[in-house]
């Protein structure tokens, strides 16, 4: 063979393949709860003002400030008190010179009134009020449009919505928004060894755990997973399957059948359709990776089954794929430099991931050290892991007590 063929690709050359084969999904409309977490996709303005009328900040009484002119606790203002204001009062109500209303917090603010005098500095009267203090014009009033003015932007396209800003959709009146929606991943595991969960394994048989890996994985990356479940290793079973699920996804995910075994199927099937590549990528775990796309439309990723390695794949290209078509800005998770606590070898020209449990010294600082060996059917190792410890192509050995970076796979809020 000749060297170009036989280059492995390295990491960031297929992640730059992947993202540039991922396009976008178009907005829907989602109620503001099924919204949660997503990015808007218009621009919203104030179809109102916040607030839409000038109320009361506090409990206590609606006067007019130049009514209170001279008041202090030696020298208490009292006011003969014409009535109540609530909240949810629905018509205005109006006060003459050298009154006062009770009022309570949210009412609406009683024409010819400027101020409102909080309960604590009041003898809280009901018929008359000492007032004690004196208040200037505004205080403890809520100004109409003081938040928002009418036909202001109130939120811009790409704004992710977190409960602050459906609290103010819901403010505005907005019960449905236009956003960006969560893609829809369909994972499918491959392997006539597989059984569903659940099932007895009979000798020579696993259990499926990989379409639990990667729907989980996908959901924690903001998509919306689902499991096919198994096909076994029959090249026209897994056209039938794939071809079956084209329309209801925006991305597929195959793990296992992508190395260069007699029975790997789903390489050898999808290789023939030429729309999906197969490729060496340099990196351990998860040299082989199948990525392209079905039905002219849908981008699918070939990934290997050992379980670690599946995971690394995803983390390594597809996560950031969905994280594109969310069309979240960052769609790498933040790494950090950690201390390693003992010594790392990997090979030179491979990027090597390996399972670790990342702690936090004292001093504020990061330490890593590492479960499991380099063994990619690890899965108790991966289970007891909290990071990636990545080392780079060109690091062959890390010492212990020198700096290597992590990838920390906190649980994302969705
Ligand atoms: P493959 O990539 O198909 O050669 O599979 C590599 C290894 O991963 C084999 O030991 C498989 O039994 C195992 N494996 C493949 N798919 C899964 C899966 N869905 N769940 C758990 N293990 C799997
Ligand atoms: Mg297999």
């Amino acid at each position: 063979m000749a060297a170009e063929e036989t280059r492995l690709r390295t990491v960031d050359e297929h992640l730059e393949l992947v993202l540039d084969g991922v396009g976008t999904i178009e907005p829907i409309e989602l109620t503001l709860l099924d919204a949660q977490g997503l990015l808007l996709a218009e621009n919203v303005r104030a179809d109102l003002p916040l607030p839409s009328f000038d109320n009361s900040a506090m409990d206590g009484y609606a006067v007019r400030s130049v009514d209170t002119r001279g008041a202090s606790e030696a020298d208490p203002v009292t006011l003969p008190v014409i009535g109540d204001v609530v909240a949810g009062t629905k018509t205005r109500s109006g006060m003459g010179p050298g009154l006062a209303m009770r009022i309570m917090t949210g009412a609406p603010m009683p024409a010819g009134a400027d101020a409102v005098i909080a309960l604590e500095d009041t003898d809280r009267g009901v018929a008359r009020v000492a007032i004690r203090r004196h208040v200037q014009s505004g205080e403890y009033v809520r100004r109409l449009g003081e938040d928002l003015q009418v036909g202001a932007p109130a939120l811009a396209a790409g704004s992710a919505l977190g409960p602050q800003q459906i609290a103010l959709l819901a403010a505005l009146g907005r019960d449905r928004v236009m956003v960006r929606p969560r893609p829809r991943v369909l994972v499918i595991s491959t392997g006539s060894e597989l059984v569903e969960v659940g099932q007895r394994v009979a000798f020579g048989e696993v259990t499926d755990s990989n379409s639990y890996l990667i729907a989980a994985a996908a959901k924690d990356a903001g998509a919306d997973a689902r499991r096919f479940g198994i096909v076994a290793d029959d090249h026209s079973k897994l056209l039938d399957v794939l071809e079956s699920q084209l329309l209801r996804a925006d991305i597929l995910v195959t793990t296992g059948g992508v190395s260069m075994g007699a029975f790997d199927v789903v390489k050898q099937a999808l290789s023939e359709l030429g729309t999906v590549e197969f490729t060496r990528v340099a990196m351990q775990p998860g040299k082989p990776q199948g990525f392209g796309h079905l039905g002219n439309r849908v981008p699918i990723f070939c990934l290997p089954g050992n379980p670690v390695s599946a995971l690394v794949s995803f983390e390594a290209f597809v996560r950031p794929a969905i994280r594109k078509l969310l069309g979240k800005r960052t769609l790498f998770r933040a790494s950090v430099q950690a201390a390693a606590l003992e010594r790392m070898d990997s090979p030179a020209g491979i990027r090597q991931y390996r399972r670790g449990i990342l702690h936090r010294d004292a001093v504020g600082g990061y330490t890593v050290s590492l479960v499991g060996g380099a063994g990619s059917h690890l899965i108790a190792a991966m289970a007891a892991s909290n990071c990636l410890v990545m080392i780079d192509e060109e690091v062959t050995e890390v010492v212990a007590g020198s700096r290597v970076t992590v990838i920390p796979l906190l649980l994302s809020n969705r």
